[in-house]
């Protein structure tokens, strides 16, 4: 480590990559460190219908696009590269990740979320043998399958369609009496004949032997219990913050507390997009990454480090 960098973004989802593109334009040395591969979530979105002036783009030719443009403008991407904790004690900041140290001068934080676990008996024992956090990457095992999918928000609903035009039906289940999705998706959803609706229900637990073979449900209207046999459950209840390598101020749920210019409780450190907000869209978290390198632009040319 004998480099110092002016930049490091942790995270090459659409907002990580945003704050490269800037940065680039301010001219920061800027290295991106991602754990998995570029693209974050949009690029297992099938298509993206609420990105303004495009009614339709694909998840991952935005993705592809902007690590393209970050790339051409110099930004230096390792990955993978899982970034373990960041020593911020010092005049420069000390990013420890895996493969390899990075030293400093700002740092923004664009690590995302993990999918919310649902909690009950199964789960963990069914992951990835009928438990899924991901239709688009596991959905096509289950052409012709009973599938349910748990939750009320946009991915549950968006991973119910996708996972109609694949499964023989979908039991769309969600634990209050009306869905929080667009309501464009909800009138999708009340559209398509293979998806059937259970609201005000929750998964009490998930079934099989080695693999998933069903689930039961509880109905909260009547409190009663009725097994469904299926082939697979899957689970989109909402995001965790990955924030647990960074020490700066954080609320009750782990995300990262920030100002206006996505500045953290930390001098030098940002953050943008999903560690700062659990309702966090695509356009938004592009528009907090370009906040954030901005202000860190304005950050290393001001302070002597
Ligand atoms: P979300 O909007 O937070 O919805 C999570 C859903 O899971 C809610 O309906 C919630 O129920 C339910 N839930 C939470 N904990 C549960 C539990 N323990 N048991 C059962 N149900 C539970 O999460 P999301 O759909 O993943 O979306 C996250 C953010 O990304 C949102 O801001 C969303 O708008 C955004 N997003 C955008 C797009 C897009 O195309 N632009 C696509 C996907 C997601 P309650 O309603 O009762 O709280």
């Amino acid at each position: 480590m004998s480099e110092t960098h002016d930049l490091v973004i942790i995270g090459g989802g659409v907002g990580g990559m945003t704050a490269g593109i800037f940065a680039a334009r301010y001219r920061l040395k800027t290295v991106l460190l991602e754990k998995a591969v570029v693209g974050g979530q949009p690029a297992v979105a099938e298509r993206i219908e609420n990105f303004p002036g495009f009614p339709e783009i694909d998840g991952w030719e935005l993705s592809t696009r902007l690590e393209k443009h970050a790339v051409e403008l110099g930004v230096g991407v390792v990955e993978p590269e899982s970034v373990q904790r960041v020593d911020s004690g010092g005049r420069t900041l000390q990013v420890i990740g895996e493969r390899g140290q990075y030293r400093t001068k700002a740092l923004i934080v664009a690590s995302g979320g993990h999918p919310r676990l649902l909690g009950v008996s199964g789960e963990k024992e069914f992951t990835r043998k009928g438990v899924h956090y991901c239709a688009q990457c596991a959905g096509p095992g289950y052409e012709g399958k009973r599938i349910a999918v748990v939750g009320g928000g946009e991915s549950a609903l968006l991973g119910a369609l996708y996972l109609s035009k694949i499964g023989r039906e979908i039991i769309l289940i969600h634990r209050r009496e009306a869905f929080r999705a667009e309501k464009i998706l909800q009138e999708r959803i009340l559209d398509c004949e293979s998806i059937k609706i259970l609201l005000d229900s929750t998964v009490e637990e998930i079934t099989g032997d080695k693999i998933v073979r069903g689930i039961t449900v509880r109905d909260l209207q009547t409190a009663e219990i009725s097994p469904i046999d299926l082939d697979a459950v899957f689970i989109y209840i909402g995001y965790v913050p990955n924030t647990d390598f960074i020490d700066v101020d954080k609320d009750d749920k782990g995300f990262l507390r920030v100002n206006l210019q996505m500045q953290t409780s930390h001098p030098g450190i940002f953050a943008c997009g999903n560690v700062v907000r659990e309702d966090a869209q695509i356009i938004s978290a592009m528009g907090e990454g370009a906040v954030a390198a901005i202000s860190a632009a304005r950050y290393v040319m001001e302070t002597d480090v």
